[in-house]
């Protein structure tokens, strides 16, 4: 058996849309998988993208503009997965194509307005929840959600709302979680009452539980690319 680090990078590609390809659900079909190049290099997205590979999620926004700009003649989806800051929102939607990781009414605003001066209107989010109120984490608690859902859907025409995005507590994963976790089912339940109703679940470590609870896309960066530069 080969581990993951001796597979190439078309090998562990195809072995995650297989994995997601197993667990698609009747009625929903398969999730989609976003391939999380942050921290890698171009020459890797280029062997990705050349695979059929069309979606991409960076977190910084001065990496996601240097490859974008690099690679503006290739049809990639670039999703922004960051921790955003108020003074690099104009970067992030110039070249992002949608931002999960909306998490403020203010931020929402920034976004909406930078879309309408970029001529890149209804753009597509998606709120981030901080799905184990943690301290380290981005985000909002759930409970945060449907409020902020509610204003950004009266104020905001500039955005449209493709659901939820999570990051769980690590203690969530494969390894340690036999079934569905009871709160990757509330995430589901939630998301499913948002904009679209999709749900940005799912990474390298707890791809399985995610997709079993019904994730629309995964957000997979190691189990594709290998380790990251730091
Ligand atoms: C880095 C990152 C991922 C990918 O994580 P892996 O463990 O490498 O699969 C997914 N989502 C977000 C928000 C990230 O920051």
């Amino acid at each position: 058996m080969q581990t993951p680090q001796e597979m190439t990078l078309a090998q562990r590609h195809s072995k995650i849309l297989q994995k997601i390809q197993s667990h698609a659900k009747a009625g929903r079909g398969a999730a989609e998988l976003i391939a999380v190049s942050k921290l890698q290099p171009i020459e890797k997205i280029v062997e990705v993208h050349a695979l059929g590979q069309k979606k991409f999620g960076e977190n910084y926004a001065q990496e996601l503009s240097e490859k974008a700009e690099i690679l503006k003649d290739k049809d990639i989806y670039w999703v922004f997965i960051g921790h955003i800051q108020s003074n690099k929102i104009r970067k992030i939607v110039t070249w992002a194509h949608e931002i999960q990781t909306v998490a403020s009414f203010s931020h929402a605003q920034q976004i909406a307005r930078h879309a309408r001066e970029l001529g890149k209107i209804p753009f597509p989010i998606m709120l981030e929840v901080n799905a184990g109120n943690e301290a380290s984490k981005s985000g909002i608690p759930m409970s945060a959600i449907r409020p902020l859902a509610a204003q950004i859907a009266s104020d905001l025409p500039e955005l449209q709302i493709r659901g939820l995005m999570a990051i769980p507590p690590e203690s969530y994963n494969d390894a340690a979680c036999q079934s569905t976790p009871p709160l990757y089912q509330d995430l589901r339940s939630l998301a499913s009452e948002l904009g679209l109703g999709l749900l940005s679940l799912g990474m390298s470590s707890d791809l399985a539980i995610a997709l079993e609870a019904g994730s629309d896309m995964v957000r997979i960066g190691t189990a594709v690319f290998g380790s990251r530069n730091s």
